[in-house]
Protein backbone atom coordinates (compact mmCIF):
# COMPACT_ATOMS: atom_id res chain seq x y z
CA UNK A 1 0.00 0.00 0.00
CA UNK A 2 1.06 3.38 -0.87
CA UNK A 3 0.39 5.74 2.77
CA UNK A 4 1.36 8.65 0.82
CA UNK A 5 -2.27 9.52 0.25
CA UNK A 6 -2.68 9.32 3.96
CA UNK A 7 0.29 11.53 5.23
CA UNK A 8 -0.77 15.10 5.61
CA UNK A 9 0.49 17.17 2.41
CA UNK A 10 2.40 19.74 3.94
CA UNK A 11 4.16 17.16 5.87
CA UNK A 12 4.92 15.48 2.23
CA UNK A 13 5.85 19.20 1.28
CA UNK A 14 8.10 19.84 4.40
CA UNK A 15 11.53 20.56 4.03
CA UNK A 16 13.10 19.14 7.74
CA UNK A 17 15.41 21.39 9.82
CA UNK A 18 18.87 20.07 9.00
CA UNK A 19 20.94 20.25 12.38
CA UNK A 20 24.74 20.38 12.57
CA UNK A 21 25.18 16.72 13.60
CA UNK A 22 23.43 15.13 10.48
CA UNK A 23 26.57 15.59 8.91
CA UNK A 24 29.79 15.72 11.24
CA UNK A 25 29.62 14.01 14.97
CA UNK A 26 33.71 14.01 14.86
CA UNK A 27 36.64 16.95 13.81
CA UNK A 28 36.64 20.16 14.97
CA UNK A 29 33.24 20.92 15.38
CA UNK A 30 32.43 25.04 15.42
CA UNK A 31 29.71 24.64 13.76
CA UNK A 32 26.75 24.38 16.70
CA UNK A 33 27.65 27.08 18.50
CA UNK A 34 28.10 24.69 21.50
CA UNK A 35 30.59 25.00 24.22
CA UNK A 36 34.07 23.91 23.15
CA UNK A 37 35.21 24.13 26.35
CA UNK A 38 34.04 21.18 27.93
CA UNK A 39 30.73 20.60 30.36
CA UNK A 40 30.36 21.83 33.81
CA UNK A 41 29.14 18.04 34.22
CA UNK A 42 31.46 15.31 33.33
CA UNK A 43 29.42 12.34 33.25
CA UNK A 44 30.70 8.71 32.03
CA UNK A 45 32.63 10.58 29.26
CA UNK A 46 29.89 11.60 27.31
CA UNK A 47 30.57 14.56 25.54
CA UNK A 48 27.71 16.31 27.27
CA UNK A 49 28.74 19.90 25.52
CA UNK A 50 27.91 18.36 21.97
CA UNK A 51 24.30 18.14 20.52
CA UNK A 52 23.21 14.34 20.26
CA UNK A 53 23.11 11.89 17.30
CA UNK A 54 20.24 13.33 15.47
CA UNK A 55 19.87 9.90 13.50
CA UNK A 56 20.00 7.29 17.19
CA UNK A 57 22.38 5.58 15.15
CA UNK A 58 23.68 3.56 17.77
CA UNK A 59 20.70 2.58 20.15
CA UNK A 60 19.24 1.97 16.53
CA UNK A 61 21.90 -0.76 15.30
CA UNK A 62 21.85 -2.50 18.59
CA UNK A 63 18.32 -2.52 18.72
CA UNK A 64 18.56 -3.95 15.36
CA UNK A 65 20.59 -6.85 16.39
CA UNK A 66 18.49 -7.82 19.38
CA UNK A 67 15.67 -7.48 17.85
CA UNK A 68 16.72 -9.29 14.30
CA UNK A 69 14.85 -6.37 12.47
CA UNK A 70 16.32 -3.61 9.83
CA UNK A 71 17.65 -0.45 11.20
CA UNK A 72 15.75 1.34 8.98
CA UNK A 73 12.37 0.25 10.46
CA UNK A 74 13.40 1.47 13.94
CA UNK A 75 12.98 4.77 15.37
CA UNK A 76 13.02 5.91 18.87
CA UNK A 77 10.83 8.72 20.91
CA UNK A 78 10.92 10.23 24.01
CA UNK A 79 8.63 7.35 25.38
CA UNK A 80 6.05 5.84 23.02
CA UNK A 81 3.98 8.87 24.12
CA UNK A 82 6.10 11.26 21.77
CA UNK A 83 5.92 7.98 18.82
CA UNK A 84 2.11 8.47 19.07
CA UNK A 85 1.60 12.50 19.12
CA UNK A 86 4.38 12.25 15.96
CA UNK A 87 2.02 9.81 14.20
CA UNK A 88 -1.13 12.14 14.78
CA UNK A 89 1.07 15.20 13.25
CA UNK A 90 2.32 13.31 10.64
CA UNK A 91 -1.06 12.11 9.34
CA UNK A 92 -4.01 13.93 10.62
CA UNK A 93 -4.77 17.44 9.52
CA UNK A 94 -6.23 19.51 12.48
CA UNK A 95 -9.82 20.25 12.31
CA UNK A 96 -10.22 17.79 9.36
CA UNK A 97 -9.37 13.90 9.92
CA UNK A 98 -10.82 11.68 12.61
CA UNK A 99 -8.84 8.87 14.55
CA UNK A 100 -10.49 5.77 15.93
CA UNK A 101 -9.93 4.67 19.31
CA UNK A 102 -10.91 1.60 21.00
CA UNK A 103 -12.43 2.23 24.34
CA UNK A 104 -11.98 1.14 26.90
CA UNK A 105 -7.78 2.24 26.24
CA UNK A 106 -4.72 4.07 27.14
CA UNK A 107 -6.07 7.72 27.92
CA UNK A 108 -3.23 9.54 25.35
CA UNK A 109 -4.36 8.56 22.47
CA UNK A 110 -7.32 10.66 22.67
CA UNK A 111 -5.66 13.56 24.52
CA UNK A 112 -3.20 13.79 21.91
CA UNK A 113 -6.16 14.48 19.34
CA UNK A 114 -7.44 16.71 21.34
CA UNK A 115 -4.14 18.64 21.52
CA UNK A 116 -3.66 18.18 17.67
CA UNK A 117 -7.70 19.22 17.10
CA UNK A 118 -8.02 16.05 15.43
CA UNK A 119 -11.21 14.46 15.75
CA UNK A 120 -11.86 11.57 18.05
CA UNK A 121 -14.30 8.64 16.91
CA UNK A 122 -14.53 6.23 19.90
CA UNK A 123 -15.80 2.39 19.19
CA UNK A 124 -16.16 0.75 21.91
CA UNK A 125 -14.25 -3.10 22.10
CA UNK A 126 -16.41 -6.20 22.18
CA UNK A 127 -17.66 -7.81 25.63
CA UNK A 128 -14.25 -9.72 25.81
CA UNK A 129 -12.60 -6.43 25.43
CA UNK A 130 -11.59 -7.72 21.94
CA UNK A 131 -11.52 -5.65 18.40
CA UNK A 132 -15.03 -4.94 17.29
CA UNK A 133 -14.51 -5.64 13.39
CA UNK A 134 -17.73 -4.73 12.32
CA UNK A 135 -18.01 -1.84 14.26
CA UNK A 136 -14.65 -0.21 13.24
CA UNK A 137 -15.43 -1.29 10.03
CA UNK A 138 -19.14 1.04 10.16
CA UNK A 139 -16.68 3.66 11.60
CA UNK A 140 -14.68 4.48 9.19
CA UNK A 141 -15.13 6.81 6.58
CA UNK A 142 -12.57 9.14 4.08
CA UNK A 143 -11.26 11.30 6.89
CA UNK A 144 -10.05 8.32 9.08
CA UNK A 145 -6.27 8.28 8.94
CA UNK A 146 -5.25 6.21 11.81
CA UNK A 147 -6.61 3.80 14.34
CA UNK A 148 -5.50 3.14 17.78
CA UNK A 149 -5.31 -0.54 19.45
CA UNK A 150 -2.81 -1.29 22.14
CA UNK A 151 -2.34 -4.78 22.85
CA UNK A 152 -2.28 -6.26 25.50
CA UNK A 153 -4.54 -3.40 26.22
CA UNK A 154 -4.60 -0.93 29.19
CA UNK A 155 -6.38 -0.74 31.45
CA UNK A 156 -7.80 -4.46 30.39
CA UNK A 157 -4.97 -6.18 30.44
CA UNK A 158 -5.51 -8.58 27.07
CA UNK A 159 -3.90 -9.17 23.92
CA UNK A 160 -5.87 -8.06 21.03
CA UNK A 161 -6.47 -10.68 18.22
CA UNK A 162 -3.64 -10.66 15.58
CA UNK A 163 -5.98 -12.00 13.22
CA UNK A 164 -8.22 -8.54 13.55
CA UNK A 165 -5.61 -6.11 13.68
CA UNK A 166 -4.44 -7.65 10.02
CA UNK A 167 -7.66 -7.56 8.83
CA UNK A 168 -7.85 -3.86 9.50
CA UNK A 169 -4.36 -3.45 8.03
CA UNK A 170 -6.29 -4.25 4.31
CA UNK A 171 -7.99 -0.76 4.99
CA UNK A 172 -6.60 2.25 3.99
CA UNK A 173 -5.58 3.80 6.93
CA UNK A 174 -2.56 3.45 9.61
CA UNK A 175 -3.00 0.92 11.93
CA UNK A 176 -1.27 1.72 15.58
CA UNK A 177 -0.75 -1.05 17.75
CA UNK A 178 1.08 0.09 21.30
CA UNK A 179 2.78 -3.27 22.82
CA UNK A 180 3.77 -1.28 26.03
CA UNK A 181 3.00 -4.26 27.66
CA UNK A 182 3.98 -6.77 25.22
CA UNK A 183 7.15 -8.03 27.36
CA UNK A 184 4.65 -9.76 29.70
CA UNK A 185 2.56 -11.43 27.43
CA UNK A 186 3.29 -14.99 25.84
CA UNK A 187 3.38 -13.44 22.25
CA UNK A 188 6.04 -11.72 20.08
CA UNK A 189 3.99 -9.17 19.07
CA UNK A 190 3.72 -7.57 15.48
CA UNK A 191 6.81 -6.34 14.68
CA UNK A 192 7.69 -8.76 12.36
CA UNK A 193 4.33 -7.61 10.84
CA UNK A 194 5.09 -4.10 10.46
CA UNK A 195 8.36 -4.44 9.05
CA UNK A 196 6.27 -6.42 5.88
CA UNK A 197 3.13 -3.68 6.14
CA UNK A 198 3.09 -0.38 5.29
CA UNK A 199 0.72 0.97 7.04
CA UNK A 200 1.22 -0.90 10.37
CA UNK A 201 3.24 1.16 12.86
CA UNK A 202 4.11 -0.92 16.07
CA UNK A 203 5.03 1.12 19.26
CA UNK A 204 7.38 -0.03 22.52
CA UNK A 205 8.61 1.19 25.49
CA UNK A 206 11.36 0.60 28.03
CA UNK A 207 9.03 2.40 30.52
CA UNK A 208 7.36 -1.36 32.04
CA UNK A 209 9.61 -4.46 31.62
CA UNK A 210 13.01 -2.56 31.16
CA UNK A 211 12.16 -0.42 34.24
CA UNK A 212 13.45 2.81 32.91
CA UNK A 213 10.15 4.80 32.97
CA UNK A 214 12.47 7.36 34.41
CA UNK A 215 14.45 7.51 31.66
CA UNK A 216 11.97 8.45 29.08
CA UNK A 217 12.37 5.99 25.35
CA UNK A 218 10.30 4.36 23.88
CA UNK A 219 9.92 2.93 19.86
CA UNK A 220 8.29 1.92 17.06
CA UNK A 221 9.27 -0.78 14.46
CA UNK A 222 7.46 0.54 11.34
CA UNK A 223 8.13 0.65 7.09
CA UNK A 224 10.90 2.70 6.31
CA UNK A 225 8.43 5.38 4.53
CA UNK A 226 6.83 6.05 7.28
CA UNK A 227 9.76 5.66 9.97
CA UNK A 228 11.41 8.06 7.43
CA UNK A 229 8.06 10.54 8.12
CA UNK A 230 8.69 9.93 12.09
CA UNK A 231 12.39 11.18 11.37
CA UNK A 232 11.49 14.18 9.33
CA UNK A 233 8.64 15.34 11.85
CA UNK A 234 10.51 15.21 15.54
CA UNK A 235 12.66 17.88 17.12
CA UNK A 236 15.89 17.44 15.63
CA UNK A 237 17.67 15.83 18.98
CA UNK A 238 14.84 13.84 20.46
CA UNK A 239 16.94 11.39 21.90
CA UNK A 240 20.32 12.89 24.21
CA UNK A 241 23.18 11.50 25.53
CA UNK A 242 21.92 10.25 28.70
CA UNK A 243 19.39 8.08 27.47
CA UNK A 244 20.51 6.61 24.81
CA UNK A 245 23.97 5.71 27.06
CA UNK A 246 21.52 4.38 29.04
CA UNK A 247 19.33 1.87 26.38
CA UNK A 248 22.73 1.15 24.87
CA UNK A 249 23.13 -0.31 28.76
CA UNK A 250 19.48 -1.88 29.14
CA UNK A 251 19.66 -3.47 25.37
CA UNK A 252 23.13 -4.99 27.01
CA UNK A 253 21.32 -6.51 30.04
CA UNK A 254 18.74 -8.61 28.39
CA UNK A 255 18.92 -10.99 31.24
CA UNK A 256 17.55 -8.70 34.02
CA UNK A 257 14.85 -7.75 31.94
CA UNK A 258 13.99 -11.02 31.62
CA UNK A 259 14.59 -11.54 35.46
CA UNK A 260 11.60 -8.92 35.99
CA UNK A 261 9.48 -10.28 33.80
CA UNK A 262 9.55 -13.69 35.19
CA UNK A 263 8.82 -12.22 38.65
CA UNK A 264 6.21 -9.97 37.82
CA UNK A 265 4.52 -12.68 36.43
CA UNK A 266 4.59 -14.74 39.08
CA UNK A 267 3.19 -11.86 41.03
CA UNK A 268 0.59 -11.27 38.86
CA UNK A 269 -0.72 -15.20 39.12
CA UNK A 270 -0.21 -14.58 42.99
CA UNK A 271 -2.44 -11.94 43.23
CA UNK A 272 -5.25 -13.25 40.30
CA UNK A 273 -5.46 -16.12 42.99
CA UNK A 274 -5.54 -13.62 46.23
CA UNK A 275 -8.24 -11.49 44.40
CA UNK A 276 -10.38 -14.71 43.94
CA UNK A 277 -10.66 -15.27 47.39
CA UNK A 278 -12.40 -12.01 48.00
CA UNK A 279 -15.98 -11.88 47.75
CA UNK A 280 -17.15 -8.12 47.07
CA UNK A 281 -14.21 -8.49 44.43
CA UNK A 282 -16.82 -9.52 41.58
CA UNK A 283 -14.48 -9.86 38.39
CA UNK A 284 -10.86 -10.04 37.54
CA UNK A 285 -10.17 -9.43 33.83
CA UNK A 286 -7.01 -12.34 33.15
CA UNK A 287 -4.02 -10.28 32.20
CA UNK A 288 -1.10 -10.38 29.43
CA UNK A 289 0.24 -6.88 31.35
CA UNK A 290 2.03 -6.08 34.83
CA UNK A 291 -1.41 -4.99 35.61
CA UNK A 292 -4.47 -6.61 36.62
CA UNK A 293 -7.97 -4.95 36.06
CA UNK A 294 -10.92 -5.78 39.00
CA UNK A 295 -14.52 -4.63 39.70
CA UNK A 296 -15.88 -4.49 42.31
CA UNK A 297 -19.19 -2.64 43.63
CA UNK A 298 -18.08 0.79 45.46
CA UNK A 299 -14.86 1.29 43.41
CA UNK A 300 -14.37 4.29 44.65
CA UNK A 301 -14.60 4.10 48.26
CA UNK A 302 -12.18 0.86 47.85
CA UNK A 303 -9.85 3.28 46.11
CA UNK A 304 -10.41 5.92 48.59
CA UNK A 305 -9.93 3.43 51.74
CA UNK A 306 -6.76 1.88 49.98
CA UNK A 307 -5.31 5.11 49.43
CA UNK A 308 -6.00 6.12 53.30
CA UNK A 309 -3.80 3.24 54.07
CA UNK A 310 -0.82 4.65 51.57
CA UNK A 311 -1.97 1.89 49.04
CA UNK A 312 -2.46 3.86 45.88
CA UNK A 313 -3.89 2.51 42.58
CA UNK A 314 -5.69 3.24 39.79
CA UNK A 315 -9.69 4.24 40.01
CA UNK A 316 -10.14 3.55 36.11
CA UNK A 317 -14.23 2.90 36.72
CA UNK A 318 -15.09 6.32 35.18
CA UNK A 319 -13.52 4.62 31.59
CA UNK A 320 -15.76 3.83 28.88
CA UNK A 321 -17.17 0.54 29.06
CA UNK A 322 -15.33 0.07 32.55
CA UNK A 323 -17.59 1.01 35.40
CA UNK A 324 -16.95 -0.85 38.38
CA UNK A 325 -13.09 -1.66 37.82
CA UNK A 326 -9.75 -0.57 39.57
CA UNK A 327 -6.31 -1.27 37.93
CA UNK A 328 -3.32 -2.05 40.37
CA UNK A 329 0.22 -2.70 39.27
CA UNK A 330 2.15 -5.59 40.22
CA UNK A 331 4.48 -4.40 42.66
CA UNK A 332 7.31 -6.22 44.86
CA UNK A 333 6.28 -9.04 46.89
CA UNK A 334 5.99 -7.17 49.91
CA UNK A 335 4.14 -4.07 48.04
CA UNK A 336 1.75 -6.95 46.57
CA UNK A 337 0.77 -8.50 50.23
CA UNK A 338 0.17 -4.71 51.78
CA UNK A 339 -2.11 -4.57 48.77
CA UNK A 340 -4.09 -7.57 49.47
CA UNK A 341 -4.22 -7.56 53.22
CA UNK A 342 -5.27 -4.01 53.00
CA UNK A 343 -7.89 -4.57 50.21
CA UNK A 344 -9.29 -7.75 52.80
CA UNK A 345 -10.04 -5.35 55.06
CA UNK A 346 -12.07 -3.37 53.43
CA UNK A 347 -15.57 -3.22 54.68
CA UNK A 348 -17.96 -1.61 52.38
N1 LIG B 1 1.24 3.01 26.04
C1 LIG B 1 0.53 2.50 27.03
C2 LIG B 1 -0.53 1.52 26.73
C3 LIG B 1 0.75 2.90 28.35
O1 LIG B 1 0.01 2.39 29.34
C4 LIG B 1 1.76 3.85 28.62
C5 LIG B 1 2.08 4.38 29.99
N2 LIG B 1 1.36 4.02 31.02
C6 LIG B 1 2.48 4.34 27.54
C7 LIG B 1 2.21 3.90 26.27
C8 LIG B 1 3.52 5.39 27.73
O2 LIG B 1 4.74 4.85 27.55
P1 LIG B 1 6.07 5.73 27.59
O3 LIG B 1 6.50 5.77 29.01
O4 LIG B 1 6.99 4.97 26.70
O5 LIG B 1 5.72 7.08 27.05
Amino acid sequence: MNINNLVRENILKLKPYTSARESHLNGILLDANENSLGSVVELNGLELNRYPDPNQNKIREKLSQLLSLPKENLFFGVGSDEIIDLLIKIFCNPSEDEVIICEPTYGMYKVCCDINNVRVCNVLLDLQYDIDLLKIKNAINNKTKIIFLCSPNNPTGNLLSKEKIIELTKLNVIVVVDEAYIDFANDEGLIKHAVELSNLVVTRTFSKAWGLAGVRAGFSVASSEITNLLFKVKLPYNINKLTSDVILNALNNFEKRNLFVNKIIEERKRIENELNNIPFVLKILPSDSNFISFKVEKPKEVFSYLESKGIIIRDRSNQYNFSGYLRVSIGTTYENDRFINELKNFKG
